[in-house]
């Protein structure tokens, strides 16, 4: 299958080569030419199958791989659950936080990995550049430590990370150098952006982009959506609440459905970045500085994946696009103070935590009663101190992988935004 930039239809590539960039070279974003379907066998059976099985049969369609490899990959990517944990009253969370940093960044940065590393010419050595915002630099740092072949320059701002998020980033001792900034995380961005658009820099050395929109962390992301529908007891009339930001998590869901995944539609529920939401509402797309809130993963302004969502749902013109969306995704908008409320109540109704960006998603279940799944994107550990403002001082005990980071000492360059700053360390 070949890839395509969703700006011009004629510039395709191969699989083994859309994996490689960020965004296609006229700053489109690649999309798959088509959508296979799944067998109504595979559906009808799919109780049976392992979230392996699940993972090949979604993904070999999609990429040119021989079926041994393919599957010796998938096999080191999800080598974690994703279970559905139902809590009483119907709630049912779908827990994607059980990977090595306890967010679903996880699926898509571990599988983007393993197939970089799988295709990389021997060679060669490939600089992955990633700017972060919190869970995005963590996963793809795990996911890349001690791969042979391949160097990771991690960019985050300072002060705007959490604490635990921090030490995800800068206490390997492996091929990952985490950098500070003296910057936002916009600016962060640009730096790796000025780098792939160096010539000079280009000419000596072979860079990789990890960044949320490239097409091998989308398309792993598919196959939750599958093990949700193969654990819920009731498969009718399913509804996927989907906490978003940049709305990969969202647009893998709605790939899935493509495939013929018999789920009926998704919320998407967003903090005060309600871009897409008033989008849903008026057919209007209006991006934005971000905002800043508590679930800050998902404090983005211009969703990238947006162009990927309207390839989705493509009508004859802009009006029939976006009623062909909004059949499909309902919008949700929550504060941050609902957001501390949800975690409140859940925590003493269920004694159950929620990090605040699943929070987010809850807080739909309000609106639209039904047979849902709420997509639970991380572990609320990696939140402590929105945690401590939502229930107080009596916090359960934070899991072994994140307390055994306090010990470890941090390892990070500094610099300040100029691009000749970091221009020195990577050439
Ligand atoms: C990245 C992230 C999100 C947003 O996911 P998108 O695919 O960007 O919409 C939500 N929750 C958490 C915890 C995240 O790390």
């Amino acid at each position: 299958m070949n890839y395509y930039s969703t700006r011009d239809r004629s510039l395709s590539v191969p699989f083994h080569n859309a994996i490689f960039q960020g965004p296609a070279p006229d700053g489109g974003l690649f999309m798959p030419d088509r959508i296979p379907h799944v067998s109504s066998d595979f559906i009808h059976h799919i109780e049976s199958k392992s979230i392996i099985d699940i993972g090949y049969e979604i993904i070999h369609p999609f990429t040119s791989m021989p079926p041994a490899d393919l599957h010796a990959i998938i096999e080191q990517s999800f080598i974690f659950k994703a279970p559905l944990v139902e809590i009483g009253h119907g709630l049912r969370f779908l827990e994607l936080f059980h990977g090595p940093t306890l967010a679903f960044k996880d699926f898509g940065a571990r599988f983007m990995a393993q197939t970089m590393a799988y295709f990389r010419s021997a060679h060669e050595e490939i600089n992955i550049l990633v700017a972060t915002s919190g869970d995005t630099g963590g996963a793809v740092a795990s996911a890349f430590s001690g791969l042979e072949g391949f160097k990771v320059y991690i960019l985050f701002p300072k002060g705007k990370i959490s604490a635990l998020q921090q030490k995800q980033l800068t206490t390997w001792d492996t091929n990952i150098q985490a950098i500070e900034v003296d910057g936002t995380f916009d600016e962060c961005q640009r730096l790796v952006k000025t780098a792939f658009n160096d010539r000079n820099l280009r000419a000596n050395k072979n860079f990789g982009s990890a960044n949320s929109i490239n097409i091998a962390r989308l398309l792993p992301q598919m196959i939750y959506y599958f093990e949700a529908y193969r654990q819920a007891d009731h498969k009718a009339d399913l509804q996927i609440i989907v906490p978003s930001g940049n709305f990969g998590n969202l647009t893998a869901g709605l790939m899935a459905k493509k495939m013929g995944l018999p789920l009926s539609r998704f919320i998407a529920a967003t903090n005060s970045n309600d871009i897409f939401p008033f989008y849903l509402e008026t057919g209007d797309y209006h991006p934005r500085v971000s905002r800043e809130t508590l679930s800050n993963a998902m404090d983005v302004g211009d969703p990238s994946n947006f162009v990927r969502i309207k390839e989705l749902y493509h009508g004859q013109d802009e009006g029939s696009t976006w009623n062909n969306i909004k059949s499909e995704i309902l919008p949700h908008v929550v504060s941050d103070q609902s957001t501390l409320d949800n975690i409140h109540k859940v925590w003493s109704e269920f004694g159950y935590l929620m990090d605040p960006h699943t929070a987010v998603a809850y807080d739909a279940t309000k609106n639209y009663p039904g047979n849902n799944i709420i997509v639970s994107t991380a572990h609320w550990a990696k939140f402590l101190s929105t945690i401590n403002r939502a229930i107080g001082e009596d916090i359960p005990e934070i899991p072994e992988s994140l307390s055994s980071l306090n010990n470890k000492e941090e390892k990070y360059l500094s610099i300040d935004s100029k691009f000749d700053s970091f221009r020195q360390i990577i050439s």
